[in-house]
Order: C-alpha cells, then structure tokens, then sequence
C-alpha cells in the first residue's frame, strides 16, 4: 500500500490518509467514489469482475474477489482500512454477508448503502415473489412472452420453462443453461420511457419479471409495464445482515464517513 502523503488518519494523529473500501458494482458505488475524489481519504473500490468492461469508479480500483470473509479480513488488516462501505447491489447477498463478517472479525466499522426498493403505485399489476425459483413457478399463470431482467447470472432459474418465450436484457451474454427459446438483448442501463414502451410492444411482451433494485435507471420498464396493463414479477430484495447500519443515499453515506473521525472530515 502507498501512504497518502499530507492527510490524518482517523484519530486525528499525523500519518497516512484514512483508508475507505467500496464494495462497488453499483451506480451508487461509482457516485461515491466520484463524490470523495479529491478528498484527503485514501479510496479504494472493489469490483467482483463478473462484466467484461466495467464502468470504472474514479480513483484506485481492485477487481475480484478477496477469498470469503477471511479473505475480506485479511485483506482490510493488510491494506490498513479504515472504514468499509458495502456499496454492492442489494441482491449481492453473499458480498455483504462476507462483509458484516470481516467487520466483525477486524472491527472495522460498515456501512451498507442502498437505495430504497421500488413500491407500487395506482394501476401497477405487482406479483411479489422471494426468489428467481418462484418467479419462474409464476410465470405460466402470468403470460408466454417474457421480459427477462434479472441479470445473466440468474437465468437458469427460467431454463426449465419450455412452454414460453423469453427475452432476457443483460450486459453480458448469459451461459447454459438458458430456455429454450430465448433471444438476449445486450445492454446496460439506464434505459428510457420511450425505449422501453417501444421494446415491450415490438416483442409482444405480456409479462416482465425484475428483482428490486430500485433507482431510477432502470425503473421506466415498470412504467411502461403499468401504461400497457402487464403483470410484473418482483423478485424480493434478500435481507440484510443483521446489525449493519443503513444509509439509503451517497450524501448519507458521506455523512456517516464524516462521523468516522476528524481524518475523514
Ligand atoms: P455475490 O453473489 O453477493 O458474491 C459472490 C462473490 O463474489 C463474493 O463472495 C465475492 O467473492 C465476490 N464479490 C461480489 N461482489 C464483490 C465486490 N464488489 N468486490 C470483490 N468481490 C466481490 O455477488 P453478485 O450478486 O454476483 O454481484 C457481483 C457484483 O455485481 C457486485 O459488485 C454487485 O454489486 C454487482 N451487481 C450485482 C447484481 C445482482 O443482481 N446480484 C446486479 C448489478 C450489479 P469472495 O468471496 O471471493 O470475496
């Protein structure tokens, strides 16, 4: 590790800068790291590697995992962290189980930043489920041309349903198994109101199936869902780990750094 040569550490004694880790891959991580660039903090991000071309945050970057929460661990002893901001996607359920453990073994402070769930308005025709498994279970009762936005990694749970056609949105292509018929649309948010309203009409989409990740990005498929009287398939956020503290914006989680001690001001 290079010391940052001007800043306090968190106790406000002379030395190197304080040492932040993003667990990134979100828009939320990114707006973070942007928004302490500059800063006197020492930041580094972590990405898993699972994108091909990733969006890079600004500053230092890491890509891959660290080896289970004892990985985590040993890495924040070794790197002298000083704060950690679980930054990961609210479905990124094993990283942020990892996390509260390595937290708790070092006892280095976490915070999990997530932006709130979507909530259902007038008109929306919501059918919450807690899992990919039973999305897929739903399904044949719901429709036969399916929009498919869970991300490549989840795909397989769709792979048995034979009768229905899918179309499944992701960055990078999905791997077997896959449904048997399926198209794939390579892209990435955000995506509009007009871009999605055109999408579900040109495939002749009937049901949508999403996780909720909630933001603004990727939220006009359930507009555009609601404005054309289609069910959509929410698939519940896991929980979080127990004890973890919560902020649901970047100003907050720059609020809870602030409080880390007078190096992080
Ligand atoms: P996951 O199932 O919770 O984690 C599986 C393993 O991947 C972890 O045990 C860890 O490996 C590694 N990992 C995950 N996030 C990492 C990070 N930020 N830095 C370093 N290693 C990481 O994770 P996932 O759901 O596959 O998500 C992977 C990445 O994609 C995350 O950065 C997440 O924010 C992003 N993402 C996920 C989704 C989603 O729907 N799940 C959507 C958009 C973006 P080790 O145990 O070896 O440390």
């Amino acid at each position: 590790m290079t010391p940052h040569p001007t800043a306090t550490r968190a106790t406000g004694r002379p030395g190197p800068a304080p040492h932040v880790l993003i667990l990134g891959g979100t828009t939320e991580a990114r707006a973070l790291a942007a928004a302490l660039a500059g800063s006197p903090l020492r930041v580094t991000s972590s990405l898993a590697g699972r994108v091909a071309e990733p969006r890079l945050p600004a500053g230092e970057v890491r890509i891959g995992g660290f080896g289970g929460p004892d990985g985590l661990a040993a890495w924040l002893r070794a790197e002298a962290v000083d704060a950690v901001v679980d930054a990961t996607h609210p479905f990124a359920a094993v990283m942020s189980g990892n996390a509260a453990l390595a937290a708790r073994t070092t006892g280095v402070p976490l915070l999990a930043l997530r932006r709130p769930g979507w909530a259902p308005v007038a008109g929306d025709r919501w059918h919450p489920v807690a899992s990919l498994e039973a999305a897929a279970a739903a399904l044949p009762a719901l429709g036969r041309r399916v929009f498919l936005t869970t991300g490549r990694q989840g795909i397989g749970a769709f792979a048995h349903l034979d009768g229905l056609h899918f179309l499944a949105r992701s960055v990078d292509p999905p791997e077997p198994p896959v449904p048997a018929a399926l198209d794939v649309l390579l892209d990435r948010g955000p995506f509009t109101l007009d871009g999605e309203r055109a999408l579900l009409r040109e495939h002749r989409i009937d049901v949508v199936v999403t996780k909720d990740s909630g933001g603004a990005a990727t939220a006009p498929k359930l507009t555009a869902a609601r404005e054309l009287g289609l069910p959509v398939v929410v698939v519940e956020r896991p929980p979080l780990p127990h004890g973890v503290p919560v902020a649901e914006s970047v100003p907050a989680a720059l609020g809870w750094l602030g409080e880390r001690g007078p190096g992080f001001r």
